[in-house]
Protein backbone atom coordinates (compact mmCIF):
# COMPACT_ATOMS: atom_id res chain seq x y z
CA UNK A 1 0.00 0.00 0.00
CA UNK A 2 1.54 3.76 -1.08
CA UNK A 3 1.47 6.17 1.46
CA UNK A 4 0.26 9.48 0.95
CA UNK A 5 2.87 12.26 0.63
CA UNK A 6 2.33 15.77 0.66
CA UNK A 7 5.38 17.18 -1.41
CA UNK A 8 4.70 20.23 -0.18
CA UNK A 9 7.82 22.91 -0.78
CA UNK A 10 5.01 24.60 -2.81
CA UNK A 11 6.75 28.03 -3.24
CA UNK A 12 9.17 30.04 -5.44
CA UNK A 13 11.28 30.34 -3.57
CA UNK A 14 12.68 33.68 -4.62
CA UNK A 15 8.71 34.60 -4.03
CA UNK A 16 9.34 37.69 -1.58
CA UNK A 17 7.96 36.61 1.87
CA UNK A 18 4.92 37.78 3.82
CA UNK A 19 6.02 38.77 7.41
CA UNK A 20 5.66 35.94 9.37
CA UNK A 21 6.00 36.07 13.58
CA UNK A 22 8.97 34.62 14.81
CA UNK A 23 9.04 30.68 14.68
CA UNK A 24 8.34 29.09 18.17
CA UNK A 25 10.40 26.44 18.99
CA UNK A 26 10.10 22.37 17.30
CA UNK A 27 8.03 19.99 18.93
CA UNK A 28 6.50 16.28 18.83
CA UNK A 29 3.10 15.12 19.67
CA UNK A 30 1.45 11.80 19.30
CA UNK A 31 -1.95 10.43 19.73
CA UNK A 32 -4.52 8.02 18.59
CA UNK A 33 -7.63 8.16 16.73
CA UNK A 34 -10.41 5.99 14.85
CA UNK A 35 -11.45 4.41 18.68
CA UNK A 36 -7.38 3.48 19.10
CA UNK A 37 -7.02 1.95 15.97
CA UNK A 38 -4.42 4.54 14.63
CA UNK A 39 -1.50 6.22 16.07
CA UNK A 40 -0.37 9.56 14.90
CA UNK A 41 2.86 11.36 15.14
CA UNK A 42 3.35 14.85 14.35
CA UNK A 43 6.60 17.18 14.62
CA UNK A 44 7.50 20.34 13.78
CA UNK A 45 11.16 20.91 12.44
CA UNK A 46 11.27 24.41 11.31
CA UNK A 47 13.94 25.33 13.59
CA UNK A 48 16.15 22.12 13.04
CA UNK A 49 15.82 22.44 9.24
CA UNK A 50 17.06 25.93 9.72
CA UNK A 51 19.66 25.31 11.59
CA UNK A 52 20.90 22.13 9.46
CA UNK A 53 20.77 24.38 5.88
CA UNK A 54 22.95 27.75 7.91
CA UNK A 55 25.74 24.65 9.05
CA UNK A 56 25.53 23.30 5.85
CA UNK A 57 25.06 26.00 3.39
CA UNK A 58 22.15 24.23 1.60
CA UNK A 59 20.53 25.13 -1.73
CA UNK A 60 16.90 25.30 -1.70
CA UNK A 61 16.41 21.60 -2.76
CA UNK A 62 18.50 20.28 -0.98
CA UNK A 63 16.93 22.10 2.43
CA UNK A 64 13.74 20.38 1.17
CA UNK A 65 14.91 17.12 0.76
CA UNK A 66 16.86 16.78 3.92
CA UNK A 67 13.98 18.86 6.06
CA UNK A 68 12.15 16.24 4.30
CA UNK A 69 14.41 13.23 5.93
CA UNK A 70 14.83 14.80 8.89
CA UNK A 71 11.10 15.01 9.86
CA UNK A 72 10.96 11.40 8.42
CA UNK A 73 13.30 10.27 10.92
CA UNK A 74 12.19 12.13 13.94
CA UNK A 75 8.61 10.64 13.43
CA UNK A 76 9.78 7.25 12.69
CA UNK A 77 12.12 7.53 16.23
CA UNK A 78 9.13 8.49 18.00
CA UNK A 79 8.19 4.86 18.04
CA UNK A 80 11.02 3.73 19.62
CA UNK A 81 10.66 2.85 23.68
CA UNK A 82 14.25 2.22 24.90
CA UNK A 83 15.56 6.03 26.13
CA UNK A 84 18.94 6.02 24.18
CA UNK A 85 16.81 4.59 21.12
CA UNK A 86 18.13 6.17 17.38
CA UNK A 87 16.79 6.24 14.01
CA UNK A 88 19.07 6.48 11.13
CA UNK A 89 18.01 7.35 8.04
CA UNK A 90 20.01 7.04 4.41
CA UNK A 91 18.82 7.65 1.33
CA UNK A 92 21.42 6.79 -1.57
CA UNK A 93 19.69 7.88 -4.64
CA UNK A 94 21.41 8.40 -8.36
CA UNK A 95 20.64 12.10 -8.88
CA UNK A 96 22.71 15.02 -8.15
CA UNK A 97 22.18 15.42 -4.12
CA UNK A 98 24.14 12.02 -3.63
CA UNK A 99 23.17 10.68 -0.08
CA UNK A 100 20.89 12.25 2.25
CA UNK A 101 22.15 10.71 6.01
CA UNK A 102 20.15 11.74 8.99
CA UNK A 103 20.17 10.57 12.39
CA UNK A 104 17.28 11.21 15.19
CA UNK A 105 16.66 9.74 18.89
CA UNK A 106 13.26 9.30 20.55
CA UNK A 107 14.95 12.32 22.64
CA UNK A 108 14.13 14.42 19.96
CA UNK A 109 17.59 15.47 18.88
CA UNK A 110 18.18 15.37 15.03
CA UNK A 111 21.00 15.75 13.21
CA UNK A 112 21.57 15.00 9.01
CA UNK A 113 23.83 16.01 5.86
CA UNK A 114 23.76 15.64 2.15
CA UNK A 115 26.81 14.66 0.09
CA UNK A 116 26.16 17.26 -2.38
CA UNK A 117 24.52 20.66 -0.46
CA UNK A 118 25.17 22.86 -3.27
CA UNK A 119 23.11 21.66 -6.49
CA UNK A 120 19.97 23.85 -7.21
CA UNK A 121 17.66 22.33 -10.41
CA UNK A 122 15.50 24.20 -12.42
CA UNK A 123 11.84 24.61 -11.16
CA UNK A 124 9.02 21.69 -12.50
CA UNK A 125 6.44 23.38 -14.38
CA UNK A 126 4.36 23.59 -11.15
CA UNK A 127 6.77 25.95 -9.49
CA UNK A 128 8.39 23.20 -7.16
CA UNK A 129 11.46 22.19 -6.41
CA UNK A 130 11.84 19.16 -8.12
CA UNK A 131 13.29 16.98 -4.81
CA UNK A 132 12.51 13.42 -6.63
CA UNK A 133 15.00 14.87 -9.36
CA UNK A 134 17.65 15.77 -7.15
CA UNK A 135 17.30 12.84 -4.37
CA UNK A 136 16.61 10.49 -7.88
CA UNK A 137 14.31 8.13 -8.65
CA UNK A 138 16.35 4.99 -8.45
CA UNK A 139 18.20 3.48 -5.58
CA UNK A 140 17.70 3.12 -1.88
CA UNK A 141 16.27 3.74 1.53
CA UNK A 142 18.62 2.35 4.39
CA UNK A 143 16.66 2.43 7.62
CA UNK A 144 19.07 1.73 10.75
CA UNK A 145 17.41 1.06 14.10
CA UNK A 146 19.92 1.74 16.92
CA UNK A 147 18.42 0.77 20.24
CA UNK A 148 21.14 1.55 22.34
CA UNK A 149 22.73 -1.78 23.00
CA UNK A 150 23.29 -4.67 20.73
CA UNK A 151 23.38 -4.83 16.98
CA UNK A 152 21.67 -1.80 15.33
CA UNK A 153 19.92 -3.17 12.50
CA UNK A 154 19.06 -1.78 8.76
CA UNK A 155 16.30 -2.60 6.62
CA UNK A 156 16.55 -1.62 3.08
CA UNK A 157 13.83 -1.05 0.24
CA UNK A 158 14.14 0.77 -3.26
CA UNK A 159 13.46 4.17 -3.87
CA UNK A 160 9.62 4.94 -4.99
CA UNK A 161 10.09 8.21 -5.97
CA UNK A 162 12.86 10.06 -4.37
CA UNK A 163 10.50 12.41 -2.88
CA UNK A 164 11.47 11.12 0.66
CA UNK A 165 7.67 10.70 2.01
CA UNK A 166 6.65 8.23 -0.53
CA UNK A 167 9.64 6.31 -0.03
CA UNK A 168 9.25 6.45 3.86
CA UNK A 169 5.56 5.16 3.92
CA UNK A 170 6.74 2.55 1.13
CA UNK A 171 9.28 1.62 3.65
CA UNK A 172 6.74 1.14 6.56
CA UNK A 173 4.12 -0.65 4.77
CA UNK A 174 6.55 -3.21 2.83
CA UNK A 175 9.09 -3.63 4.98
CA UNK A 176 7.39 -3.23 8.42
CA UNK A 177 4.05 -4.55 7.27
CA UNK A 178 2.42 -1.22 8.94
CA UNK A 179 0.25 0.49 6.54
CA UNK A 180 1.35 4.30 7.23
CA UNK A 181 0.55 7.66 5.61
CA UNK A 182 3.24 10.20 5.54
CA UNK A 183 2.77 13.99 5.08
CA UNK A 184 6.29 15.89 5.00
CA UNK A 185 6.48 19.57 4.27
CA UNK A 186 9.57 22.47 4.30
CA UNK A 187 8.43 25.90 2.74
CA UNK A 188 11.26 28.22 2.50
CA UNK A 189 12.21 31.70 1.12
CA UNK A 190 15.84 32.97 0.40
CA UNK A 191 15.77 34.41 4.23
CA UNK A 192 14.73 31.16 6.15
CA UNK A 193 13.35 27.90 6.59
CA UNK A 194 9.36 29.03 7.08
CA UNK A 195 8.18 26.37 8.34
CA UNK A 196 9.04 22.52 8.29
CA UNK A 197 7.20 19.36 9.58
CA UNK A 198 5.37 15.56 9.48
CA UNK A 199 2.82 13.75 9.98
CA UNK A 200 2.52 10.10 10.25
CA UNK A 201 -0.31 7.80 11.06
CA UNK A 202 -0.43 4.27 11.30
CA UNK A 203 -2.48 1.46 11.85
CA UNK A 204 -2.69 -0.56 15.23
CA UNK A 205 -2.86 -4.20 14.89
CA UNK A 206 -6.34 -5.06 14.63
CA UNK A 207 -7.26 -2.28 12.78
CA UNK A 208 -10.22 -2.03 9.73
CA UNK A 209 -7.63 -2.00 6.63
CA UNK A 210 -9.81 0.11 5.20
CA UNK A 211 -9.01 2.58 7.40
CA UNK A 212 -5.55 3.54 6.02
CA UNK A 213 -6.66 4.77 2.82
CA UNK A 214 -9.26 7.12 4.69
CA UNK A 215 -6.27 8.97 6.25
CA UNK A 216 -4.24 8.49 2.89
CA UNK A 217 -6.88 10.34 1.35
CA UNK A 218 -7.32 13.22 3.99
CA UNK A 219 -3.60 13.61 4.17
CA UNK A 220 -2.95 14.44 0.42
CA UNK A 221 -5.55 16.83 -0.01
CA UNK A 222 -3.96 18.72 2.86
CA UNK A 223 -2.66 21.76 0.73
CA UNK A 224 -1.12 23.82 3.28
CA UNK A 225 1.03 21.90 6.20
CA UNK A 226 3.72 24.02 6.31
CA UNK A 227 2.04 27.48 4.84
CA UNK A 228 -0.44 27.33 8.17
CA UNK A 229 2.25 26.12 10.81
CA UNK A 230 4.52 29.18 9.71
CA UNK A 231 1.29 31.11 9.90
CA UNK A 232 1.63 30.30 14.01
CA UNK A 233 -1.36 27.39 13.62
CA UNK A 234 -0.24 24.63 16.20
CA UNK A 235 0.04 21.14 15.52
CA UNK A 236 -2.83 20.22 17.46
CA UNK A 237 -4.81 22.69 15.51
CA UNK A 238 -4.10 21.06 12.52
CA UNK A 239 -5.06 17.57 13.33
CA UNK A 240 -7.88 18.74 14.67
CA UNK A 241 -8.86 19.67 11.57
CA UNK A 242 -7.77 16.63 10.02
CA UNK A 243 -8.57 14.22 12.26
CA UNK A 244 -11.17 15.64 14.86
CA UNK A 245 -13.71 13.54 13.64
CA UNK A 246 -11.94 10.40 14.44
CA UNK A 247 -12.07 10.61 17.95
CA UNK A 248 -8.56 12.12 17.75
CA UNK A 249 -7.08 12.22 21.21
CA UNK A 250 -3.71 13.95 21.65
CA UNK A 251 -1.19 13.09 24.40
CA UNK A 252 -0.35 16.11 26.66
CA UNK A 253 2.94 15.62 26.86
CA UNK A 254 4.61 17.90 24.26
CA UNK A 255 8.62 16.72 23.15
CA UNK A 256 10.94 19.39 22.57
CA UNK A 257 13.16 18.56 19.11
CA UNK A 258 16.20 20.40 18.37
CA UNK A 259 19.55 19.92 15.88
CA UNK A 260 22.00 18.60 18.00
CA UNK A 261 25.07 16.79 17.37
CA UNK A 262 26.84 14.91 20.03
CA UNK A 263 30.48 15.75 18.19
CA UNK A 264 33.46 16.85 20.19
CA UNK A 265 37.08 16.96 20.71
CA UNK A 266 37.25 13.66 22.58
CA UNK A 267 35.26 11.73 19.72
CA UNK A 268 37.05 12.80 17.27
CA UNK A 269 40.56 11.98 19.01
CA UNK A 270 39.00 8.55 19.76
CA UNK A 271 38.46 8.47 15.92
CA UNK A 272 42.01 9.44 15.25
CA UNK A 273 43.09 6.61 17.34
CA UNK A 274 41.50 4.27 15.25
CA UNK A 275 44.05 5.19 12.39
CA UNK A 276 47.37 3.54 11.61
CA UNK A 277 50.27 4.94 13.34
CA UNK A 278 51.94 6.10 10.15
CA UNK A 279 49.22 7.79 9.05
CA UNK A 280 49.17 9.92 11.89
CA UNK A 281 52.92 10.23 11.22
CA UNK A 282 52.29 11.61 8.23
CA UNK A 283 49.87 14.31 9.04
CA UNK A 284 52.52 15.38 11.76
CA UNK A 285 55.01 15.25 9.30
CA UNK A 286 52.78 17.04 6.73
CA UNK A 287 50.48 19.37 7.76
CA UNK A 288 51.67 19.46 11.14
CA UNK A 289 48.73 18.74 13.00
CA UNK A 290 44.98 17.59 11.71
CA UNK A 291 41.87 19.32 10.33
CA UNK A 292 38.72 17.02 11.16
CA UNK A 293 35.56 18.16 9.77
CA UNK A 294 32.29 16.32 11.56
CA UNK A 295 30.28 15.49 8.50
CA UNK A 296 26.91 15.63 10.58
CA UNK A 297 27.26 19.27 11.74
CA UNK A 298 29.96 20.70 10.08
CA UNK A 299 31.97 21.34 12.85
CA UNK A 300 35.72 21.69 12.46
CA UNK A 301 38.22 19.97 14.83
CA UNK A 302 42.02 21.28 14.65
CA UNK A 303 44.60 19.48 16.28
CA UNK A 304 47.73 20.16 17.12
CA UNK A 305 51.01 18.43 16.64
CA UNK A 306 51.20 18.19 20.17
CA UNK A 307 48.01 16.45 20.14
CA UNK A 308 48.54 13.75 17.01
CA UNK A 309 51.75 13.25 19.13
CA UNK A 310 50.46 12.00 22.03
CA UNK A 311 48.37 10.22 20.69
CA UNK A 312 50.70 8.24 18.80
CA UNK A 313 52.56 8.01 22.26
CA UNK A 314 49.60 6.16 23.86
CA UNK A 315 49.36 3.94 20.98
CA UNK A 316 53.17 3.12 21.16
CA UNK A 317 52.61 2.61 25.04
CA UNK A 318 50.08 0.10 24.93
CA UNK A 319 51.35 -1.98 22.13
ZN1 LIG B 1 29.02 17.08 14.76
Amino acid sequence: MKGACGSEQWQNPKAISESLPPSPPDYLIRGTAAEDNIRVVSVVSTQAVQEARERHQLSYVATVALGRAMSAALLLAADLKEPQARIGLQIRGNGPLGGIHVDAGVDGTVRGYVSNPAIELPLTPEGKLDVGQAVGRYGYLHVVRDLGYGQPYTSTVELVSGEVGDDVSYYLTSSEQIPSAVLLGVSLDSQRVRAAGGVLVQLLPGAPANLISEIESRLSQVEEFTPQLARGKALQELLEIWLGDLDLKLAPEVLPVRFHCPCSSERVKGALRMLERDELLEMIQTDGGAEVVCQFCNKVYRLSEDELRSIVAEMSASQ
